[in-house]
């Protein structure tokens, strides 16, 4: 515990799954300030709340719109003094609900929805977070979300695989020039977890969730593929404890089994 004691943070994608874990690991941790970021308000709100006004504030940021992340980042500094952590981590499955994803069928204005929020959300966090450190001459730790879609391919879901190994792109470009700054980029590349996206990417009910999310690993039993274990691994990548590693993907899968 209190491995984050006294940093600045920002979590995107905060309201829900992997953020929201994330956001609570992160006050476990120490954290100074948690400032949660995203596009649903009333549950953005309502993580904050649980967490604490005195530690985590919500704000509404679309991170496809590039103003609205330097506006999340500025203001960040501003209430606080610096940035030290940027958890960029907002993503989105499906453009739409009913749009296919194979090369046949691909419906590129949903891939183009898609990739604003996947791929270029991400840069836009990027970019701003590293500025803001650099200017700040703050040693800061950046994660991204990536995805086990960063490094296998799938035949259905073309635009979210592209998307994923974008993120990794960004991550691996983003650490060469941002050593010399003593910043460093990493992402978090899971396999399936149990949250509303992976719900709107297999369209599948509520139960059949842990037989979906289990068929796709080989480690069984134990109450793995929680958000809480992708939250864990980017406490590691967000700490000292990982003062020496940059440009990394940590696969936080249970062993992935390809199975779609
Ligand atoms: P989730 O749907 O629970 O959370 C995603 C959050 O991102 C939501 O709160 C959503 O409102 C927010 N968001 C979406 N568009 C946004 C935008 N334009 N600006 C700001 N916020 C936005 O899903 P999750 O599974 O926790 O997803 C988090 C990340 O993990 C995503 O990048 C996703 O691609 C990635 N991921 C998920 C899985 C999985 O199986 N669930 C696996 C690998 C990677």
């Amino acid at each position: 515990m209190n491995k984050l004691q006294g940093k600045v943070t920002i979590i995107t994608g905060g309201a829900s799954g992997m953020g929201e874990a994330t956001a609570h690991q992160f006050a476990a941790h120490g954290a100074r300030a948690i400032v949660i970021a995203d596009v649903q308000d009333e549950k953005g709100q309502k993580v904050a709340t649980s967490i604490g006004s005195n530690i985590c504030t919500y704000i509404h940021c679309d991170v496809s719109d590039e103003e609205q992340v330097r506006n999340l980042v500025d203001s960040t500094v501003k209430a606080h003094g610096s940035l030290d952590i940027m958890f960029s981590n907002a993503g989105i499955g499906r453009a739409t609900l009913t749009c296919d994803q194979t090369v046949l069928d691909m419906d590129l204005s949903a891939y183009d929805k898609l990739m604003a929020v996947n791929a270029r959300g991400m840069a836009a966090c990027v970019k701003h977070a590293a500025k803001a450190m650099v200017e700040g001459h703050v040693r800061g730790s950046i994660v991204c979300t990536a995805s086990i879609a960063a490094s296998v391919s799938s035949e259905n879901f073309v635009d979210y695989v592209m998307s994923k190994h974008a993120v990794l792109g960004l991550v691996r470009c983003a650490s060469l020039k941002l050593g010399a700054y003593g910043i460093r980029v990493n992402c978090v590349s899971p396999g399936p977890i149990g949250t509303p996206l992976l719900k709107e990417l297999f369209g599948y009910e509520n139960e059949e969730e842990d037989k979906v999310v289990e068929s796709n690993q080989y480690l069984k039993g134990g109450g793995a593929f929680r958000p809480k274990n992708v939250a864990d691994a980017v406490v590691f990548l967000a700490s000292e404890d990982s003062e020496f590693i940059t440009g990394h993907s940590l696969a936080v899968d249970g062993g992935y089994k390809p199975s779609f």
